[in-house]
């Protein structure tokens, strides 16, 4: 067997959300929210399901996504994209991360990785034979820095993956951070894919600075998205590559021999919401910002040591306060014994971990929030 997944444990979303169900506890763990998502966008797939056809769209997306997709970021993130041969619609983000790294990574080639590293990464990056450099984020900034990047940036580097902003720290990094990597990527003459899936879900009037925003970049960016982090609906897996002609070609043929195409219906949908006014964004932004709030303040006002979120359906406490020196063991016995699920982070460290921060989901309902913040009280009353 491939000596890559042969050795590769369950991803840690499948064991705590088995472990949730099992125990029926809450489940802060994976990132889904808790409520239907948009009825309008939700509708018009079941009507493209009913009316529509439902045979094999295009392997490089319907057209009428491609070109909500390129008039989508034009609005939001002022950058141009040619529908036709620089955008393509994939099975969720995680085939375009195959995809990107599929097409572009050849055995031996150094790939820099940041860690806490979303959990697809590692695992395709050897899968195409790359040699990983950790840069490793601590909290409670999760920032890098000239010297992290000198260490790992070499004449091999062939690819950078950069996840901003970063599930599961919350970070939003600004323009700055997003030139300095940028600067160390044309030094290097390295490929930036980057995963962008959480561009939308950001806070306090933050904004998402793409890295096809920097023009030393554009030709050299592979950018992913999520329409099921846009439109709060997990669940659907579509997402998007944009990228230069000469890069999306080769993620195409790749792409062609892992999903071929996504269903139609959901496309169609998705191409509907990409095209919603401005006051979407914002009230979905507000929503979820809402929910944040509320959360931190509950976990703040029962001991816990909360770690700033900017961004995403997380926010991640530390524990060691609590006199506490292990997340997985932390994790285990909050969902076992308290009936919360959560996440631990070393679980996306490679090395050098970082063993005491805890990914909790705030997506969800104020009545599911306040009752797993009952028993969160419970936890951090008794020694866990
Ligand atoms: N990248 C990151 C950083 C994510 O958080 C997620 C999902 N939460 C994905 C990729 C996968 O997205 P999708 O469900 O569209 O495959
Ligand atoms: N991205 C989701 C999270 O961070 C999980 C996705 C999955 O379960 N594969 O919680």
């Amino acid at each position: 067997m491939n000596s890559v997944f042969a050795d590769l444990p369950t991803t840690i979303f499948e064991v705590m959300s088995s472990l949730a169900r099992e125990k029926q506890a809450i489940n802060l763990g994976q990132g889904f929210p808790d409520d239907p998502g948009p009825e309008d966008v939700r509708r018009k797939a079941a009507e493209a399901a009913l009316d529509g056809y439902n045979q094999y769209p295009p392997s490089m997306g319907l057209p009428e996504l491609r070109g909500a997709i390129a008039d989508h970021y034009k609005r939001f993130q002022n950058v141009d994209l040619d529908a036709g041969s620089e955008v393509m619609v994939t099975s969720g983000a995680t085939e375009a991360l195959a995809g990107a790294i599929f097409g572009v990574i050849e055995p031996g080639d150094e790939v820099v990785l940041f860690q806490p590293a979303y959990d697809a990464y590692l695992p395709l990056v050897r899968r195409a034979g790359g040699i990983a450099k950790f840069v490793t984020l601590k909290p409670p900034h999760w920032t890098f820095s000239e010297a992290d990047l000198d260490a790992v940036f070499t004449p091999r580097t062939r690819a950078v993956i950069f996840n901003n902003p970063l599930n599961p720290c919350g970070t939003v990094y600004p323009r700055e951070q997003v030139e300095l990597l940028a600067r160390y990527c044309a030094r290097s003459g390295a490929i930036a894919i980057c995963d962008e899936v959480w561009e939308h879900v950001i806070f306090d009037g933050r904004e998402h600075v793409s890295m096809l925003n920097i023009p030393s970049m554009r030709e050299r960016t592979i950018k992913i998205g999520s329409a099921g982090k846009i439109f709060s609906l997990t669940g659907w897996k579509v997402g998007l590559v944009a990228a230069a002609p000469d890069i999306l070609r080769v993620i195409a043929k790749s792409h062609q021999f892992l999903t071929f195409t996504t269903p139609p219906n959901l496309q169609t949908a998705v191409a509907y919401g990409l095209a919603k006014d401005g006051a979407y964004f914002k009230t979905m932004r507000a929503a979820f910002q809402r929910s944040r709030d509320r959360f931190c303040a509950g976990l703040a006002s029962i001991g816990f040591s909360v770690i700033p979120s900017d961004a995403t359906y997380f926010v991640n406490v530390d524990i060691s306060p609590l006199g506490e020196t292990d997340d997985t063991a932390f994790c285990k016995r909050l969902v076992e014994n308290f009936g919360v699920a959560a996440i631990p982070v070393s679980a996306f460290y490679a090395e050098d971990h970082v063993r005491t921060v805890v990914r909790f989901c705030f997506a969800k309902q104020d009545a599911t929030l306040d009752a797993a913040l009952g028993r969160l009280k419970q936890a951090a009353r008794h020694a866990l």
